[in-house]
């Protein structure tokens, strides 16, 4: 008789073909994939083997439930690679200092919108005299104007981090950004085991945490999950076709309906509502060079996206 039994997990952490998985009562353990095609991502919801008592074996994933999302992106040599499953929110940090990409940003929430997963803004540092420069908080109004939640806060400073928890509870979060703008302060606040937590499992697994890149999972004891990502700095998002670009971009995406033709792509079309909206400047030409930016990356991947259909 086998005293194999099958529970239901969330992976907490992945490794490639060796995951962290807690089981329902909150357990953590390492876990192999089972069988060479099963793959995972942190936050997917698994059946895991339990190890047999007597073998001293490390518990099996057995099968990958379907996902309510699953967050990708574009990698170095133009392949789809999943980040994570099942998030509902990604929320971009930036900050006066350092100087913000925001064509990153602008990137990330599209790979949201396209991925079916809510976007947000924080603006950390907010207490620095850059954060009052009128270029700056234009720009992040502009986020504002096309409908993304925006906190303005300081990392170092407790109160003003209510309302990022108020905002993650109920979800399962991402927090991403450019390196220095103080993501590792605020996930430390947020979730104060992070730090000890993540290494001593990457220790479980025998790979320590300064070898190896991981995305890790914690609960929030005010509610809600986050989902740290230490190795994604630059972003893309898969492959779409040229129509579904807008998506990332709700300003424009609003607009589209008032385009004279309805695959108006918004660049030198006649009737374009988008073009328009930007002559009154009504429309932030930032972000509209942004969403060119993107079409003109997605054009460069049809290839790549020719060959997945
Ligand atoms: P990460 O690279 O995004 O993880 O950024 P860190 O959390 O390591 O922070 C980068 C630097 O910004 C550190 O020196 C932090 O102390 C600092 N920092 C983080 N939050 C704030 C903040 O709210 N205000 C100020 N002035 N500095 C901050
Ligand atoms: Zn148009």
């Amino acid at each position: 008789m086998s005293d194999a039994i099958e529970t239901p997990a969330r992976v907490t952490e992945s490794f490639g073909r060796r995951v962290i998985v807690e089981t329902t009562d909150g357990a953590r353990m390492p876990a192999e994939l089972f069988g060479k095609r099963l793959t995972c991502v942190c936050g997917d919801e698994v059946t895991i083997r339990a190890p047999s008592q007597s073998s001293g074996d490390v518990a099996k994933v057995v099968s990958v439930a379907p996902r309510r999302s699953l967050f990708a992106r574009t990698n170095s040599r133009g392949r789809t690679e999943p980040l994570a499953a099942n998030l509902s929110l990604i929320i971009v940090i930036i900050a006066p200092n350092p100087e913000p990409d925001l064509f990153i940003a602008d990137r990330y929430l599209a790979g949201a919108a396209l991925a079916g997963i809510s976007g947000a803004l924080i603006v950390n540092k907010s207490e620095l005299p850059g954060a009052e420069d009128p270029t700056f908080q234009a720009r992040v109004q502009d986020y504002e104007r096309a409908g993304y939640p925006v906190l303005r806060l300081s990392a170092k400073n407790e109160p003003t981090v209510a309302p990022v928890r108020e905002l993650l509870v109920n979800q399962s979060a991402m927090l991403v950004g450019q390196s220095g703008v103080g993501k590792s302060t605020l996930t430390n606040r947020l979730a104060p085991e992070s730090e000890r937590a993540t290494r001593s499992l990457s220790d479980s697994t025998g790979e320590g945490r300064h070898t190896t890149v991981s995305t890790a999972l914690f609960r929030l004891s005010s509610g809600g999950e986050l989902i740290d990502s230490p190795g994604v700095r630059d972003y893309a998002p898969p492959p779409v076709e040229d129509a579904m670009v807008q998506v990332g971009w709700p300003e424009i995406l609003k607009l589209a309906p008032e385009c004279k033709f309805n695959n108006c792509l918004h660049l030198r079309e006649p009737g374009c509502a988008v073009l328009a909206a930007l002559a009154q400047k009504t429309l932030s030409a930032r972000r509209y060079e942004s969403y060119k930016r993107l079409l003109n990356i997605m054009r460069g991947l049809a290839p790549e996206y020719e060959r997945r259909r």
